[in-house]
């Protein structure tokens, strides 16, 4: 068998003390405009850089006492040290003390490298790896050498050099801010939760996968409209020596509805919000919502129209959707529920993500993404009540996986180079949908298995007349402490008898969801008095569901009141 690159990686960690990744190799498509680099600034028993390349599924990394030298000819010491997993390039935060490599850890530069006319990890093993860097603080030509001796603890030490032109020394404040968060290490360790912001995300294990996530779309904006600032681009800037033209109401473009999300190069995606579309026209101090069907919403968004008024431009159209956010960054019906409760208002929140109109000038029929460009530049990024739906990282079914499970509503893919067509369904912009939901009536659960604790999965059914008919079971949508919550309540309402008139089953059913008598006799019965929300792809041949996702308990409904829904079509 082969040796696992890793294996040296997690004996020097626990990975239930620390928050690094786990040692998990990555198959990696070979991208044909480079690999992942990553330089991580760790405060640990002496500040130090991690200078990580990427290299058959792992980061090939070596420690640089005094990070890469900028001038040409300069060299520095780069100690090789033990493989990291692809996931921790996007690693920043808190190596709790006692823990090995404990500090603080900052992505201190990413971005993708090239080895000219070299196969990277032929060069590699050749002792001679000359790259050229594309990141967002460094950009240009290195080589790291390797020395011919081990030193005594066996580690193997190499030189990298700068090659090519001399670059100009990062100012302070550079120097000491994340490439991806824009923290100073002082900010990182701060914080107390440390944040980590991983492509583990994908794989949805990570209860704050979805909210680091959009944090790291939102630093992205960041980072790129500091840069254009930097190199002096500044469209918006530009641009306001234009005359002032007039901005007037465009028709929202439309997405159409697919079944399957298409994968390419060519599509970006982003979130589907649960939310209200809503175009804003901004003439100087004058903003204004409008609905899609050009309805004004100025009064229900006040704060958002005042937030607008910020934006570095005279006047513009801006194409978004507000929506209401619950902490986890997730959009949800329960929270369209708060905002209608008295005394309670959810965070609202204007994800912006398009720009049609910027001080008169017609941006339609630029290609999307460099509209995109200019919308970063235009909206103050340091507002919480504006946002921009950055495009998502990570492969589609992933996402769409990822986003049915955080309860959204599904995905939006647009074309990376599609004008904005008023009014049109082209077919540029496309949604996919995560789901059906309805209410269904609690009755029962099944023991835990594996790792799960508490419970497995909530028996759920709903009202034919007197009788309550199972469904199915339910075994997705819980984290931690939804489990827990809900697992206390449910002790309260056992009861002996099995309150779903038909069961069991006499099969175990297409889709193994029928519940036979054996299988009965390990489940905890409930009185049938708490309501969930389920999302779920589709009703089965034989009555169950596909796909079912607990999305939440519903107090607003009453147990008699559940009954079948007809499906979507
Ligand atoms: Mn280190």
């Amino acid at each position: 068998m082969k040796r696992n690159p890793l294996d040296e990686y997690a004996g020097k960690r626990d990975f239930k003390q620390t928050r690094e990744p786990g040692p998990r190799v990555k198959k990696t498509e070979r991208v044909a405009t480079g690999n992942l680099f990553v330089i991580q600034k760790h405060a640990a028993s002496h500040l130090h850089y991690d200078f990580r390349l990427e290299m058959e599924g792992v980061l090939k990394s070596w420690a640089v006492p005094k990070g890469l030298p900028m001038r040409r000819g300069d060299k520095r010491l780069a100690m090789q040290v033990e493989d990291h997993p692809l996931d921790y390039a996007r690693f920043e935060g808190i190596i709790a003390p006692g823990n090995y490599g404990a500090g603080t850890v900052m992505v201190w530069d990413i971005g993708t490298y090239e080895v000219k006319d070299a196969e990277p990890l032929k060069a590699l093993e050749a002792g001679k790896v000359h790259f050229t860097l594309k990141g967002k603080k460094l950009k240009g030509e290195w080589a790291i050498i390797r020395i011919r001796n081990p030193n005594e603890k066996g580690k193997q030490p190499w030189l990298i050099f700068k090659a090519s032109e001399d670059l100009p020394e990062l100012s302070a404040k550079k120097e000491n801010e994340s490439a991806i968060s824009g923290r100073s290490m002082e900010k990182i360790a701060a914080a107390q939760d440390a944040e980590w912001q991983s492509n583990r995300a994908a794989a949805g294990s990570e209860p704050d996968s979805f909210k680091a996530r959009i944090r790291k779309a939102a630093a992205k904006a960041k980072a790129a409209k500091e840069k254009s600032e930097e190199q002096g681009t500044d469209i918006a800037i530009a641009s306001k020596k234009l005359p002032h033209g007039k901005v007037a109401f465009i028709e929202p473009m439309k997405c159409k509805l697919l079944d399957e999300i298409p994968n390419g190069d060519d599509w970006i995606y982003e979130i589907k919000f649960d939310g209200i579309r809503a175009l804003t026209l901004k003439r100087g101090d004058d903003v204004e919502l409008y609905s899609r069907l050009r309805n004004k919403m100025t009064h229900r968004f006040g704060d958002v129209a005042e937030a607008l008024k910020k934006c570095d431009c005279e006047s513009a159209v801006f194409d978004g959707e507000v929506v209401a956010l619950e902490q986890s960054g997730r959009s949800s019906f329960q929270l369209l529920q708060m905002s209608r409760m008295p005394g309670q208002s959810p965070p609202i929140v204007y994800y912006l993500f398009d720009i049609l109109n910027l001080d008169g000038k017609d941006l339609k029929n630029l290609p999307l993404h460099e509209r995109k460009k200019i919308l970063q530049q235009v909206v103050p990024t340091n507002d919480d009540l504006l946002r921009i739906s950055d495009h998502l990282g990570g492969r589609p079914e992933q996402l769409w996986t990822e986003v049915c499970q955080r309860g959204l509503e599904g995905l939006i893919g647009k074309q990376r180079n599609s004008k904005y067509e008023p009014g049109k369904r082209s077919g540029a912009w496309i949604k996919v949908k995560c789901t059906s939901a309805q209410e269904f009536v609690i009755g029962g659960y099944t023991p835990p298995q594996g790792a799960r604790e508490k419970f497995g999965a909530i028996m759920v059914g709903y009202y034919e007349g007197d009788k309550l008919i199972f469904a199915s079971k339910v075994g997705t949508g819980f984290d931690r402490r939804v489990l827990e919550a809900l697992h206390k309540q449910f002790q309260k309402l056992k009861q002996p008898e099995c309150p779903f008139a038909n069961l069991p089953d006499k099969r175990p059913g297409r889709w193994g969801q029928g519940i036979t008598a054996s299988q009965m006799k390990r489940c905890t019965w409930l009185r049938p008095q708490l309501v969930a929300q389920v999302r779920f792809t589709e009703w089965t041949m034989d009555g169950g569901l596909r796909h079912p996702v607990f999305m939440g308990l519903r107090e607003d409904k009453q147990p008699r009141e559940v009954v079948k829904e007809k499906p979507e079509r």
